[in-house]
């Protein structure tokens, strides 16, 4: 976020001012953002990050990185890479290096010994069968395990023997002994401890039982010492086991008070796009985009690779806010900010992407000249470059109509256009293929006296183009980019999110005629190709094949195409 961002508060920053002000946790404010590494971070996390991440920054409090590593059989290093990249990419210090739960091992196994010891928590040998059916409905109240009752010598000697491998996966769990007949289900003695006998990517073989989530993440707070724990909504009704837990730890003196404390707010939802590493992993599996960097997916590495810059993902952030109740965010509100920070910054060339010859027929053919044309006119200090100019130009196929419709203002036949920072010229003659009837060049006429765009005799045209020149231009891939999605929710109309994928996401454009010098900008520069939108240098992209990701269009008209549509 840039310094002039104003930052707004909201209900979590007033919660923690008012622990603040109580001194609960004395002016300690310590928040994490706590991923787990089975697939690349996306925009909602990207939320979560700026929020834990602000929070930090804006009571002059820390920040973790923490990976929830708890579950061996999803979990990769490629992941814990990319995460860390992505955290760092986007502006934020997590300090030397990132935590991980599976340092807690040792530390968990222990305190569910003590929980045992304490009589609350015991080792359960029904079948996951009828686990399920003596839990209980919402409306009805779950049953006692015929083992809940076993003493905590016996609990301890299987708990021991689960550690030890002594037993097949599933075949017993070790739950915490609460309330079988709780209002809320997930008191009624959840699983803390399951049998796997799976190897996990930091800690080898060294286990076979892992820690469920819902018991290892308050743990891993405590550890950490974290003061408010920020999470999505769905873990609501996860709280009062959340602090069960860590009560009963603390009553046992395996942490000190105060606690931290569990506070939720709305996930983000965006539409025409899908926010959930599970459906992601499925389009990259199924090979429905190029990989997780595909720049449409909205994995921060793929918009990263669109062009997008930590600043816009920053101050989209920002805009949406926090709130506790759930909504869907329209695109268009990523797109308004990512243009309006290329706008202040992106440099402005001339590009060509669909190419359609023009010969100026009273100009010199040995002849060219340069023109002075503005760097960015939003800051004057970016200056101005030179643009050669020659008898054979290429202007866009989509500003010329050979029968105008009514509101057409651009090239057509006998009409006078400006190229912009050159000269006006006039259509005198179009050439078109002998067998389709494809307009294949034009010939036209510039009046020299017009030289940098403005006619002394005071005459007026209506449009302004832009061009290359023939000869000095370089060609380049262009690759334009719609939405991955068709509908606004992905899979609402048929239960399956693949349904709705776009089948025109990506235009590959190869014959684009760039200005002179643009093939040797590096990868992720951004520029305005004027009138086309903000292009950004692919990671794809050489000197002698460059290829540019158009990161969006100018103009909102996204806005007006969301509108049609909910007609
Ligand atoms: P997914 O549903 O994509 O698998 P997750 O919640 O399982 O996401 P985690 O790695 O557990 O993924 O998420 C790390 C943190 O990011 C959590 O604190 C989680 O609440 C938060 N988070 C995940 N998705 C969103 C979202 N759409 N909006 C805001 N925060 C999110
Ligand atoms: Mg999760």
């Amino acid at each position: 976020m840039t310094d002039e961002t104003p930052r707004q508060s909201d209900f979590i920053r007033e919660s923690i001012a008012v622990d603040q002000e109580s001194g609960i946790y004395g002016k300690r404010v310590h928040t994490r953002f706590p991923p787990e590494p089975n697939g690349y971070l996306h925009l909602g996390h990207a939320k979560s990050i700026c929020l834990n991440f602000g929070i930090a920054r804006d009571f002059g409090g820390r920040c973790n990185l923490r990976f929830d590593d708890t579950n061996p059989e999803k979990e990769e290093q490629e992941y814990v890479d990319s995460i860390i990249d992505s955290v760092r990419w986007l502006g934020f210090d997590f300090g030397p290096a990132p935590l991980y739960a599976s340092d807690y091992f040792d530390f968990m196994y222990k305190a569910a010994e003590y929980l045992i010891t304490a009589g609350h928590a015991y080792v359960d040998s029904q079948s996951a069968d009828e686990m399920r059916e003596n839990r209980g409905t919402l409306t009805s109240p779950g049953k006692n395990s015929p083992f809940r009752e076993r003493s905590a010598e016996e609990n301890l000697r299987l708990f021991r023997e689960m550690r030890d491998g002594r037993h097949p996966d599933g075949s017993m769990v070790l739950r915490a002994k609460i309330d079988m007949a709780s209002g809320n289900i997930n008191l009624r003695d959840p699983a803390i401890y399951r049998i796997k006998h799976a190897d996990h990517h930091r800690t080898g073989s060294t286990w076979c039982i892992y820690p469920m989530y819902t018991y290892a993440h308050p743990v891993e707070d405590a550890i950490e010492q974290i003061t408010h724990s920020i999470c999505t909504l769905e873990f609501e009704d996860q709280r009062p086991f959340y602090d069960w837990l860590l009560e009963r730890l603390a009553e046992g003196g395996l942490f000190k008070r105060p606690l931290p404390r569990q506070i939720e707010f709305a996930r983000l939802n965006l539409s025409h796009t899908i926010l959930s590493k599970r459906k992601l992993i499925q389009l990259v599996q199924d090979g429905h985009v190029s990989g997780w960097d595909d720049p449409r997916m909205p994995t921060i590495s793929g918009i990263r690779r669109r062009g997008y810059t930590p600043e816009a993902i920053k101050n989209f952030c920002e805009r949406i806010g926090v709130a506790k109740r759930d909504s869907t965010v329209g695109l268009g509100l990523l797109e308004y900010c990512i243009r309006e920070d290329l706008n202040r910054r992106a440099p402005r060339v001339m590009s060509v992407l669909r190419p359609l010859k023009v010969v100026i027929t009273n100009y010199p053919e040995a002849e060219d000249e340069e023109l002075d044309a503005i760097n960015n006119p939003e800051d004057p200090s970016a200056g101005t470059r030179k643009v050669p100019f020659c008898r054979e130009l290429y202007i866009e196929q989509e500003d010329f109509r050979e029968d105008p419709p009514k509101q057409f203002f651009r090239l057509a036949p006998g009409r006078e256009v400006r190229l912009r920072y050159a000269y006006f010229i006039t259509c005198e003659k179009v050439i078109k293929d002998e067998k389709t009837g494809e307009v294949r060049e034009l010939l036209c006429s510039y009046d020299p006296k017009t030289r940098g765009g403005d006619a002394p005799d005071g005459r007026k045209v209506k449009a302004t183009l832009h061009w290359v020149s023939a000869r000095h231009s370089q060609r380049a891939e262009v690759r334009l980019y719609d939405t991955l999605f068709t509908e606004t929710n992905p899979g609402d109309r048929t239960g399956d999110f693949r349904d709705d994928i776009n089948p025109k996401s990506l235009e590959v454009i190869k014959d684009c005629r760039i200005e002179p010098g643009l093939s040797a900008a590096a990868p992720s520069s951004r520029f305005q190709f004027e009138r086309m939108g903000y292009f950004c240098v692919d990671a794809d992209s050489t000197p002698e094949k460059p290829v540019f990701n158009r990161v969006v269009i100018l103009k909102d008209t996204w806005a007006k195409v969301e509108k049609a549509q909910k007609k």
